[in-house]
């Protein structure tokens, strides 16, 4: 076994080496136990868009009726496979528990407090650990085909203007003045300036080699099998031997409630898959980031690249790359772009986002265990909350006083 460090961390996405970075600054000797390499899990293949915009959650009154029409549609963006999957079927009946007006306005203002803090920081955060990653303070736009669904966004504008998040109407013929990527039939979009965008996957390695630099222990491929908490720390089972901690972090993502099995934890989260495909960069190229509000596909522009990312699928943790799904996305970008796709197709992907019950994220000491944390459940929004989440879990770690309220978050929330 190798000398105990102060904390170990298990999973090594944008959430663990976000945690690791903030502990090593606060001068804690950490170590990342990682199955794959850095980065090989959702972080990987997202759209990277920094969005306080999203702050309200999937559990929306209305979202179940809309998962029962989809659930038919081998192409439909929010998708549950009808499966024999008891795990997933008490998680679908918890999340279906919080679809009501009180419960997401909750977790809307849970979301957007841990969204801002993370936007806020994001630029410092990027320029003191030295990580080029194309961030950019781009905006975000929804942009609308469907008169009935653009006017419908009201409510939601509503709430987020009440939590500080600046949104912006633009008409249709303004807005195809303005970004002339985009074919006729638009009728109106909706500006979020205050979001923004970087490359995912030039984050999380620039993540992992700040990580090292600081004098982090990275150990890749090595798959953390049991974790056992002892009197005074946290021994882990791995499959490069065994580590010892004064303090463990479960940062697994969607991983997380199988590893929180052997520890007798029930951890709330399903593998929400969503799929992407990365390209060249088109001649006629969105100006910023855009949600194709209808289909609910992602594009996202870099110098470097172009993607279309979208779908929720639960279907357990099935790895198969489907084929409906990725065509899906290129037939939505179709309705709504000149040039949807750009000349080389340089990557398909899918990945696992981890959805949390009530689609706030899990974040704390794991209820019982004195040394052994949780953070995971970051859904949809797991780059936009990576500054935030890795500081509120140093400070939570450390003994220091959190820079925002931890409550909404902590695990406890489902003992
Ligand atoms: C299509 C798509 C688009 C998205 N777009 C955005 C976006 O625009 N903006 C945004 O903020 N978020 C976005 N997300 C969500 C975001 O990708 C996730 O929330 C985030 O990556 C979660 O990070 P994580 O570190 O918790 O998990 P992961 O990145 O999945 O990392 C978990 C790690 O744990 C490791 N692991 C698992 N089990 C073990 C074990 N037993 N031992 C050791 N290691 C283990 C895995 O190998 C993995 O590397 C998107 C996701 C998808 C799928």
């Amino acid at each position: 076994m190798s000398a105990r460090d102060d904390v170990l961390i298990v999973g090594g996405g944008v959430i663990g080496l976000a945690s690791g970075i903030a502990l090593l600054q606060a001068g804690r000797s950490v170590r990342v136990l990682e199955a794959g390499t850095a980065g090989c899990g959702s972080s990987h293949g997202n759209c990277g868009t920094i969005t306080p915009s999203h702050a309200a959650p999937l559990t929306a009154p209305g979202t179940v009726a809309k998962a029962l029409r989809w659930m038919l549609m081998p192409d439909a963006p929010f998708r549950v496979s009808p499966r024999v999957d008891p795990a997933l079927w008490r998680w679908m009946l918890g999340f279906a528990g919080h679809c009501n007006r009180t419960d997401w306005l909750r977790a809307m203002h849970a979301r957007s407090t841990i969204l801002e803090a993370s936007r806020d920081t994001f630029p410092a955060w990027l320029e003191t650990l030295g990580i080029d990653c194309e961030f950019e303070a781009s905006g975000v736009d929804y942009v609308y085909r469907d008169r009935a669904d653009f006017d419908g966004f009201e409510d939601e504008a509503t709430q987020l203007r009440a939590l500080g998040v600046a949104v912006e109407r633009i008409d249709g013929p303004d807005y195809l003045r303005q970004e002339p990527a985009l074919r006729e039939g638009v009728v109106g979009a909706i500006r979020f300036p205050g979001d923004a965008r970087l490359r995912p996957d030039r984050y999380v390695a620039g993540l992992a080699q700040a990580f090292r630099a600081l004098g982090g222990q990275l150990v890749e491929h090595c798959e953390v099998h049991s974790i056992e908490e002892t009197g005074d720390g946290v021994r882990a089972a791995t499959s490069a031997g065994a580590f010892a901690g004064r303090d463990l972090l479960l940062a697994t993502g969607a991983w997380s409630p199988l590893l929180a099995k052997s520890l007798r934890l029930r951890v709330p989260v399903q593998p929400g898959k969503g799929y992407s495909i990365t390209y060249s960069r088109p001649a006629i190229a969105p100006r910023r980031p855009m949600v194709l509000h209808e289909r609910s596909v992602c594009v996202t522009v870099w110098d470097s690249g172009f993607r279309l990312g979208s779908t929720m699928e639960f279907s357990g943790y099935d790895r198969s790359l489907n084929r409906v799904r990725l065509d899906a996305l290129e037939r939505s970008a179709r309705e709504y772009l000149i040039e949807p796709v750009g000349p080389v197709r340089e990557e398909e992907w899918y990945g696992w986002r981890p959805v949390s019950v009530d689609d706030v994220p899990i974040l704390g000491r794991a209820p019982g265990h004195r040394h052994l944390w949780l953070a995971t459940g970051h859904g949809m929004l797991g780059v936009s909350m990576s500054v935030a989440t890795g500081h509120l879990m140093s400070d939570l770690i450390c003994g220091r006083a959190p820079r925002f309220d931890p409550a909404p978050y902590a695990p406890a929330r489902f003992a």
